[in-house]
């Protein structure tokens, strides 16, 4: 299904933007020369995507409550970082601040703004190749979703001894309703009633019955009215729970789901979220699904985290170019063109930066450790300017730090339970001024990015004979073409890697990261590595 069309669209504005750029840094030895190559993105499912939470990004009428407006306010800023994808955590009414138990799944939430706010925003975000997604909550409704209403309220009207019918409430099977305690705590009572209904995360959430076909065409119903609104695809809240612990069936769902959208458009983006081992949610491939999160690199326990701040052997350079394949061969077991959705932290986890202790150095290297792996990458906001969150949820889903002055325009005040957060690096306004900052890395690194299609979308092999435990050597083999990328794990040496013509080709610099500002060199066949530098050969 993947790169039928393969449409090519140069973006001016950001080669205009990068070249901008590199004049200013010039001063600085003319190292930054990679900077102004082209940029060419391929116009397909392996793009760079910004997850954003609406409520803690960007306000725009002065409630401080991030909106739809707000959003589009910043989409100059989320394209200049080189992003060309979205994710909106949900906006469809809610009673929850998060919003991922939805009253009505065709409407917006009244806090974020209007439906013509959301086809405003759909619309610039076409205009500037960015596709946008959205959060789709299937596994659950909301406790005050009219079909849950209506069918608590028709088993009350029950007589006793009267059985419950679909015909006469078609909502009585639209959830799992049963009558007696199943004595489980996740079984909640209807009313006074002798009906229980299964809430697996709480009882505001009340679990639906994918057994009922009425109901799947309600959600087929619901896809069409979301993708003729120029949404360019869905990620999937919590698949694994569709019918916990099933995985059969609920690939099953995900079989359905997959091909209902991709029967309305074909070049729809599908991602779902099956928190598990690699193991396990490799298995959901097999739904047709374009994607499924690397929950193996995610993480204060994932592969990029153990890279970076665990010690010994089997957290090595060799261990990390190792897990790349380990990934990419256990995702195409199930489906041969599986779309790698790596990411580093989302808003259920701590955010990045107190796993690297703000270990500046550390929080720069985790981005190309993520954003340079194959597949559609994914970037939770205020990540690339190193914000702080742990602890409860709504610490890690505080207001985007745009600025150190929390009045300031577009400044939102976050979910009200938050503890008050401490940012540990400076605010967007600041970082974006300086070249040397978090926030300049990640831009480098997406630029890295999309100025090599191999990087996002070749098949990766570990070059076994340089690969150690201090550099990841790696290939990316993408139509016909084979680049290479050698990263210096080292946290404090210089390394020299020898590539022979003879076995790699001939090859030159096409780009680099380096954290300390140091410059990657190659002379001859020698390829000069600083501590914490990445190279793209080709
Ligand atoms: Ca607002």
């Amino acid at each position: 299904m993947r790169q039928k069309r393969s449409k090519f669209r140069k973006i001016f504005v950001l080669f205009l933007a990068v070249l901008m750029t590199a004049g200013s840094l010039t001063a600085c030895g003319g190292q930054s020369g990679w900077r102004s190559r082209e940029v060419t993105v391929i116009d397909d499912n392996y793009r760079t995507w910004y997850e954003i939470f609406v409520y803690s990004f960007c306000d725009s009428d002065g409630d401080r409550v991030g909106d739809l407006q707000g959003v589009i306010s910043k989409l100059d800023y989320i394209e200049d970082l080189g992003f060309n994808g979205i994710w909106l955590m949900p906006i469809m009414p809610s009673p929850s601040y998060h919003k991922y138990d939805v009253k009505d799944y065709r409407e917006i939430e009244p806090e974020y703004g209007t439906m013509a706010d959301f086809e405003e925003l759909a619309a610039e975000c076409d205009k500037r190749g960015i596709k946008l997604i959205l959060d789709l909550v299937l596994n659950h409704t909301s406790s005050e979703h009219p079909w849950f209403t209506e069918a608590c309220e028709y088993l009350e009207s029950l007589d006793a001894g009267e059985e419950p019918s679909a015909e006469e409430c078609p909502y009585y099977e639209y959830y799992h309703f049963v009558k007696g305690n199943p004595g489980s705590n996740t079984w909640y009572q209807v009313g006074s009633t002798d009906y229980y209904y299964e809430g697996v995360f709480w009882s505001g959430m009340p679990d639906v019955n994918f057994e009922s076909q009425a109901l799947r065409k309600e959600f087929e119903d619901i896809v069409d009215f979301w993708l003729e609104k120029g949404v360019g695809g869905f990620r999937l809240d919590a698949v694994k729970e569709f019918y916990s612990g099933a995985t059969g069936k609920n690939v099953e769902v995900l079989t359905w789901l997959n091909d209902y959208v991709k029967s309305v458009n074909p070049d729809a983006y599908m991602v779902g979220e099956a928190w598990d081992s690699l193991g396990t949610y490799a298995q959901y491939y097999a739904s047709g699904i374009d994607s499924f999160f690397d929950f193996e690199f995610a993480g204060p326990t994932g592969v990029v985290t153990k890279t970076l701040t665990f010690t010994g052997e089997s957290n090595s350079a060799q261990a990390y170019a190792k897990a790349l394949c380990r990934v990419q061969n256990a995702i195409r077991e199930y489906r041969e063109d599986a779309i790698d959705a790596p990411f580093f932290v989302n808003h259920d986890m701590a955010r990045a930066a107190g796993y690297m202790q703000y270990d500046e150095r550390k929080v720069k290297m985790a981005a190309p450790l993520n954003l340079l792996m194959s597949g559609s990458a994914f970037v939770y906001y205020g990540e690339e300017i190193g914000m702080t969150g742990s602890g409860k949820d709504e610490n890690k889903r505080a207001p985007m730090y745009w600025s150190s002055d929390a009045q300031a325009e577009g400044m939102t005040q976050g979910p009200l339970d938050m503890e008050p957060q401490e940012n540990q690096f400076p605010s967007a306004e600041k970082q974006r001024k300086d070249k040397d900052s978090i926030y300049s890395f990640y831009k480098d690194t997406i630029l890295l990015r999309n100025q090599n299609p191999e990087i996002a979308r070749g098949t990766v092999a570990r070059l076994e004979e340089i690969t150690d435990q201090d550099i990841a050597a790696i290939s990316k083999t993408y139509d016909g073409k084979t680049i290479y990328l050698l990263i210096n794990l080292s946290e404090t040496e210089e390394k020299q890697v020898t590539m022979s013509a003879q076995q790699y080709g001939e090859l030159e610099i096409a780009g680099y990261l380096s954290v300390d500002g140091g410059k990657v060199t190659m002379k001859n066949e020698v390829v000069t590595l600083p501590s914490y530098s990445v190279a793209v050969l080709r």
